[in-house]
């Protein structure tokens, strides 16, 4: 299909993968001023010393949020003032400037706005945003670095997992953890996510779609799905991992157990035991990329344990539904969680 603008995209092809846009949002800050007004450009590679701190260090920080195309053709974001509180948040915790929530507000819509040949119609996918916060400024020694930069590209996309809705399967690591107590857990600083990376990538090589982690200290509570949230459904009560810090706070993971909550279930945010998950009924995982994906089994060890014959389970298809519904505009949203970019 030839968009009139001028790519060919199959829309009807697109996963999960990056694929370069048009424009993008930049903006500075010097350690101890304000930001500088942000710029949109070309997209384009960035200058940056080799000795910045986001390249020596890790002190960065990144965001995920998605703008999808409703029936009338309207372009609507998901909660993204939750996006903007939870960088601030690791921004804090990592010594970073705090950005604005107005700044990151606007340099998302601007992004999306200058980037709109890009999002796929409704139902094929979305544009995923993606917020950068780094030290770009030169430091040799384990310090907060002299200067910032905060960013934001785009990329459309297609489900996160193969497969799109059809249940997943997952294993449990007993060998390595995503966070401890005290750490980094709680924020998307992106030094969390590199040792995940072989975890998953043998875990896939092994026919699962992801690994399942317990907890640091008892090696006992589920944690999360890889850079999903977790959910398991025993008797119509759903539970979740609490939050305890070790754990980041999805926005979709918010939004689900509000969903819930306002539907009559019993959610329960507490600790959950994967003796507990292996007997539940029903098990999904949930975030802004994997949105709600069923869990067709999960292996424990020697352990298999499978959930709802290989179809999503009834609970999860209601949430589903519930959640894609409300993003999409396809149902009225009561709560006011969707942002029209204009
Ligand atoms: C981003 C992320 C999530 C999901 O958060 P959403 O705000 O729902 O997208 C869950 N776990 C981890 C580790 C993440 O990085």
């Amino acid at each position: 299909m030839l968009d009139n603008d001028g790519p060919a995209i199959d829309w009807d092809s697109m996963i999960f993968s990056y694929q370069k846009t048009d424009r993008m949002y930049i903006a500075n800050c010097e350690a101890g001023e304000g930001w500088s007004p942000g710029v949109m450009q070309d997209f384009q590679n960035l200058s940056i010393s080799p000795a910045a701190g986001v390249l020596n260090y890790g002190q960065g920080l990144f965001e995920g949020l998605k703008a999808q195309r409703t029936e009338d053709g309207s372009i609507v974001l998901f909660r993204p003032e939750r996006n903007a509180k939870r960088m601030q948040s690791g921004a804090r915790r990592l010594g970073i400037p705090v950005v604005p929530e107005e700044m990151f507000l606007n340099a998302v819509r601007q992004t999306v706005l200058e980037n709109t040949r890009w999002i796929p119609p409704m139902g094929k996918g979305a544009l995923y945003i993606r917020p950068l916060l780094m030290g770009s400024g030169a430091i040799l020694g384990v310090a907060p670095a002299p200067e910032y930069k905060f960013l934001v590209y785009v990329s459309p996309v297609g489900p996160y997992f193969k497969g799109g809705l059809k249940p997943i399967s997952l294993k449990v690591s007993d060998k390595f953890h995503r966070a401890a107590p005290g750490g980094s857990g709680g924020v998307k600083a992106i030094g969390n996510y590199a040792p995940g990376m072989v975890p998953s990538k043998d875990a896939k090589a092994q026919g699962f779609a992801e690994i399942i982690y317990l907890d640091a200290v008892h090696h006992r509570y589920v944690e999360e799905v890889g850079a999903a949230n977790f959910f398991c459904v025993n008797d119509g009560v759903i539970s979740t991992p609490e939050l305890t810090g070790t754990i980041l706070p999805g926005v979709t993971r918010a939004s689900v157990i509000e969903i819930a909550k306002d539907m009559g279930y019993d959610v329960r945010e507490e600790k959950v035991d994967v003796d507990y998950v292996l007997n539940a009924d029903e098990c999904f995982c949930a975030g802004t990329a994997a949105v709600i994906s069923s869990i067709g089994s999960i292996q424990h060890g020697d352990r298999v344990a499978n959930f709802g014959d290989g179809e999503v389970g009834p609970i999860t298809r209601i949430l589903y539904d519930e959640l894609t519904g409300i993003q999409q505009r396809k149902i009225p949203d009561e709560r006011g969680w969707t942002v029209s970019v204009e």
